[in-house]
């Protein structure tokens, strides 16, 4: 049987979806939102089980976050206008397939989960460079071992880490579940300035 993940992240005001579907081959998909979680992961299941469609498989295993497997399974109900069209499009499509099992992943579990992660990082990094090119040479200050002041901010390369608020903001408990670290303007300049 194949097997569909979804999962979504958020940081700063961002939502990312993500899908893995596997069936001998590994496909997947991701993107990044302004919505809500719940409209977000609906977004990362309709659109991994129109793949599913597509690619004519009709047995198929979704795992997901509780909620939404709740709300498919009829345990609970689906409490926003917003939500339900996307909640409707999802029951159409399960009932296309000749054989779904539902069920319920953790993060750790969740295929799906760093690829949402992944999404979160690609933006705000993507920022975050841009960013790093205003901070001039001259605003970056050795302390000691691998720590650095720049900018007024305290940037750590051992550990990856900044003093500033879009540092811990970005890296909301997602990432920091994920294992993984999204990089700010600070860190980029100093690793910039390190490599020359
Ligand atoms: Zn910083």
């Amino acid at each position: 049987m194949a097997e569909l993940y979804f999962s979504s992240a958020s940081a700063l005001g961002k939502t990312s979806y993500a899908y893995v579907l596997i069936d001998g081959e590994y496909m997947r998909g991701r993107g990044i939102t302004n919505e809500n979680r719940i409209i977000t992961e609906y977004q990362g299941l309709n659109k991994g089980l129109s793949l599913a469609l597509d690619k004519d498989m009709r047995k198929l295993m979704v795992f997901g976050p509780r909620l939404i497997i709740d709300q498919l399974r009829g345990n609970v109900p689906v409490r926003s206008h917003r939500a339900l069209p996307l909640y409707n499009e999802a029951r159409a499509l399960l009932s296309i397939f000749r054989k779904v099992e539902l069920s319920v992943v953790s993060h750790a579990m969740n295929k799906a989960f760093p690829l949402a992660i992944e999404s979160l990082k690609e933006f705000f990094e993507g920022k975050s460079i841009a960013k790093s090119r205003e901070i001039p040479d001259r605003r970056i200050e050795w302390i000691k071992g691998l720590k650095f002041v720049a900018d007024q901010h305290i940037v750590d390369l051992g550990r990856e880490s900044c003093s500033c608020k879009f540092f811990s903001e970005t890296n909301s408990l997602d990432v920091k579940r994920a294992g993984m670290v999204i990089r700010c303007r600070h860190i980029f300049t100093v690793e910039r300035f390190v490599s020359k």
